[in-house]
């Protein structure tokens, strides 16, 4: 998945027996099935096979690839388009995708190329079949998990990390994060939002969570620069640009990763204002640091979070 993962289990009477040792092979081989199947970083992953097959044409996948799919539907509906897995062909030509090329040879996409990419994020060309098991596209698509995948990956640790005694702990797969009982301390788990720009890595605000997923789509960390202008690793699937906003952070705590991990998205690419007023019509829990004066050398910040969200700051 192109990043860490760091586990804290806490042993207690129903788990004594554990073996570490034993649980991080459990948890490998959970997390090598995920990549096996939705990385388009491998030529042989079930996601790869799927993109390169011609179209109209139909693929027996694992049921968690049908899974992340429906999820990954099911928030570009919601969403009103902002998530989209099929934004693939466009990341790629951005340079943020599987198909890498040199920085000084990147080229701006004129606006008829962009149109073309755009034809390809349609999301009625994708069926799940699940009767039969399979994924089925009626045009050339390429479909892309990875603002899902990794929340996805962490929610199955979790119950493979349960399956296995544990209670209590907390699963962080680069920055998205679930945590379930009490932490070392014998206290609920305390997570921190990052402060964005210079002071990366200091801490921005303290959540408290027991049971739960927080992720965070921030675009201070992964981006490109060409000719002196940044262009974030997200795409508008709207426009088929990367987003420019002044939103430099976004997190979400939602029941499950996955559904926090692609709503961090989908608010990313909506803009600080139209997440707002989403974010409250659906009284989900999201927080967000705006870059307010962008044209000089350090910004500063304002913070907004949804009615939601309050519940969980630690004051
Ligand atoms: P972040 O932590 O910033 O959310 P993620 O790793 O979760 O980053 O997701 C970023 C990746 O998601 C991109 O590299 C790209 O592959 C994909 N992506 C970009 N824009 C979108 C979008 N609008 N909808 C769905 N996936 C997207
Ligand atoms: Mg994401």
């Amino acid at each position: 998945m192109g990043t860490y993962y760091r586990i804290t289990l806490i042993k207690s009477a129903e788990n004594s027996v554990l073996d570490l040792a034993v649980a991080k092979q459990q948890v490998d081989k959970t997390l090598q099935s995920i990549i096996d199947s939705m990385s388009t970083y491998k030529s042989d992953s079930e996601i790869t096979r799927f993109n390169q097959l011609t179209a109209p044409a139909c693929l027996v996948v694992s049921q968690d690839l049908l899974d992340v799919v429906a999820l990954a539907l099911e928030v570009s509906e919601a969403s009103g388009g902002a998530f989209n897995p099929l934004v693939g062909a466009l990341v790629n030509r951005w340079g943020f995708g599987s198909t890498s090329f040199k920085a000084s040879e990147f080229q701006l996409p004129t606006d008829q190329e962009i149109l073309g990419l755009l034809a390809a994020t349609d999301t009625s060309s994708l069926r799940l079949n699940t009767a039969e098991y399979s994924l089925c596209k009626s045009a050339e698509v390429a479909l892309d998990l990875s603002a899902i995948a990794k929340g996805y990956g962490v929610d199955k640790v979790a119950e493979t990390i349960e399956q296995l005694g544990v209670g209590d702990y907390l699963i962080d797969i680069g920055g998205e994060v679930r945590v379930k009982g009490l932490n070392p301390r014998g206290e609920v788990w305390k997570l921190a939002i990052e402060k964005p720009g210079l002071q990366l890595g200091s801490v921005q605000q303290l959540v408290n969570l027991d049971a739960g997923a927080i992720a965070t789509s921030g675009d201070y960390r992964n981006f490109i620069e060409h000719q002196g202008i940044r262009y974030s690793h997200t795409i508008d699937p709207r426009s088929g640009n990367p987003v420019r906003h002044n939103l430099a952070s976004v997190s979400v705590i939602a029941a499950n990763t996955a559904l926090a991990d692609a709503w961090a998205t989908a608010f990313s690419v909506m803009g600080a204002e139209q997440a707002q007023l989403m974010a409250q019509n659906m009284s989900l829990a999201v927080y967000l640091l705006k870059r307010e004066n962008s044209a000089q050398q350090e910004p500063s910040y304002s913070t907004w979070h949804s009615a939601a969200f309050s519940q969980y700051m630690q004051q």
